[in-house]
């Protein structure tokens, strides 16, 4: 295998590529199709000027176009398997810029008394980094293979487009652009990839050019993001972390915490849209206040342990949203493909954006390599391995997702989403399925390294997406656990959510 940002595989089939977007999933493809020989080039539209290093792009990088850098991020264990393997370079400069790898190994040893390993285990290895300080080096680490043509300010406006002679679909051909200064042109491609992210007006563009209709669809994840950083204390040592991340989910709010590079970590706390109560956590008293009643979180943030060194920034409108660019077994148009969140973003709180981006790109550029003369083939095989390799994960979050509105909406109207039996005296199946997740699946994996294992491979990218629950012998193994949940005391999470509201309503009086 060739490693990324190395050009030392140049094809016969060398093309000219414009990547629309210089962010995560741009940045990937750039950093494969260039290693692969082709004249890669990115256009971004935000103008900022790269900061001299990743502390200082924490406090000055504008990344209007990209606002979730300034949430939490997981970097999961595929994400850190992909650039070990395909750029191990950039996985040094990450390191000594202070990410941390997060081993399985060490997780497991916190977690459960004299665990046995398996070889496979050595394959999930989280990364503790800021998304700003990833990006950050990531774009460093393409400008520095000289193998890219970055240029930020410059704005993708449209497509330009012919008519495919052989198909009658449109055929691009380049993009509509704008310059910082405003003056306006077009730039000509063998291929166009469009990563510019969940925001994508890639639709509207094949429109313009006389494409069918792409197929979207589109729902609200139920959440909102806030999040705020912090810096622990020089000589502080925090609680002890269990898992890579603190993840508390009470229903009516979920609470993660992310430990990050340079002694950085964040706390995110997401909450309803709908939850009038909850929106407080919007302002920094509510925030606090709310953070501190988490047992887990709270060592965290108290002051003698650490310090808050951003503001509390917030991200609404959370989509779970899949875009089509093949109907009916035919693609829209031709020369034209999307990835990373262009194409499909899903709730962040499974934090798998990035890793799936950069799965996009390695796709991209392993089709690109089986099919490089033909755009039709090309844009199906594409289609066919999102299909196979990103549709399930996504399927999966939108289930999740419709499950997680009804418990949180069956909690502000005061109902108990866990009671198992109904009434009438039968069971309720989603009442029981939540409640053997939280009593049998959260305390299995505290007790037994199989099921940890499989739930952190699977949580990770690294076992390909299906139902867990359905597995006979997991299943077996969380069940045992769930069945002797009298006998011992329910895990300590927080605040119920009318406590949660005593606490955030006495801030507000
Ligand atoms: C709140 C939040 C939390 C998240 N948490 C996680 C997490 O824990 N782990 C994880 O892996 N992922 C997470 N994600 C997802 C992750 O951030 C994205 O999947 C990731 O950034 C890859 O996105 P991308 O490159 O496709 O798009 P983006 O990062 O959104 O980048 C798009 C780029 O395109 C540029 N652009 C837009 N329009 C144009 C145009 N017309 N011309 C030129 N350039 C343009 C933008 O300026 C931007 O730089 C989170 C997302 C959100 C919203």
């Amino acid at each position: 295998m060739v490693s990324w940002g190395q050009a030392d595989n140049v094809s016969n089939d060398q093309k000219n590529i414009l990547v629309i977007g210089g962010s995560v999933a741009g940045l990937g493809v750039g950093l494969t199709l260039s290693a692969d020989g082709h004249r890669v080039t990115i256009l971004e539209s935000d103008p900022s000027p790269m900061p001299e290093s990743h502390a200082e792009a924490f406090e000055t990088w504008e990344r209007k176009g990209a606002p979730q850098v300034w949430h939490s991020h997981a970097l999961l264990g595929k994400l850190h398997k992909l650039i070990k393997e395909r750029a191990p370079g950039l996985l040094d400069e990450l390191l000594a810029r202070g990410a941390e790898e997060l081993p399985f190994a060490d997780m497991a040893r916190r977690m459960i008394e004299n665990p046995t390993f398996e070889p496979e285990d050595e394959e999930i290895v989280l990364l503790a980094c800021r998304r700003i300080t990833f990006e950050w080096v990531l774009r460093r680490h393409v400008l520095d293979t000289g193998l890219v043509d970055f240029k930020d300010g410059v704005a993708v406006t449209g497509l330009a487009a012919t008519k495919d002679s052989t198909t009658g679909l449109p055929l691009v051909t380049g993009v509509r652009l704008k310059e910082r200064d405003g003056t306006e042109r077009t730039l000509e491609a063998d291929l166009i990839v469009d990563a510019s992210g969940r925001r994508s007006k890639l639709k509207h563009w094949l429109t313009e050019i006389g494409a069918r209709p792409i197929l979207e669809e589109s729902e609200p994840c139920g959440i909102f993001y806030t999040s705020r950083f912090y810096r622990l204390h020089e000589g502080a040592e925090p609680p002890m972390l269990e898992g890579p991340i603190v993840g508390e989910d009470l229903g009516y709010m979920k609470a993660g915490l992310f430990p990050g590079d340079d002694r950085v970590f964040s706390l995110t706390l997401a909450v309803s849209p709908d939850d009038a109560v909850m929106r407080s956590v919007l302002h920094q008293p509510g925030f606090e206040a709310a953070a501190a009643a988490v047992p887990r979180v709270a060592g965290w943030v108290s002051p003698e342990t650490s310090a808050p060194i951003s503001k509390i920034h917030a991200m609404t409108n959370l989509r779970n949203t899949r875009r089509q660019f093949v109907v009916d077994g035919e693609p829209v148009a031709l020369g034209v493909l999307a990835v990373g969140d262009a194409a499909i973003h899903a709730n962040p709180i499974t934090g798998r954006g990035c890793t799936l981006a950069w799965m996009g790109a390695a796709m991209l550029a392993d089709a690109l390599q089986k099919i490089p003369n033909d755009l039709r083939a090309l844009a199906l095989e594409i289609d066919t391995q999102i299909e196979e390799h990103i549709i399930p994960w996504y399927q999966m979050q939108v289930q999740q997702d419709r499950d997680g509105i009804e418990t949180e909406r069956a909690l502000q109207r005061g109902e108990d989403p866990f009671q198992v039996t109904k009434a009438d005296g039968s069971t309720d199946p989603k009442a029981f399925m939540r409640s053997v997740i939280r009593e049998g699946l959260m305390p299995a994996m505290r007790s037994d390294i199989v099921v940890l294992r499989r739930f952190m491979r699977f949580g990770n990218l690294l076992d390909p997406p299906g139902d867990l629950m359905r597995d006979p012998d997991l299943l077996q193994r969380i069940l045992a656990v769930y069945n002797t949940r009298s006998e011992r005391e329910p895990l300590l999470q927080g605040p119920t959510r009318s406590e949660m509201v005593d606490i955030l309503q006495s801030l507000a009086a």
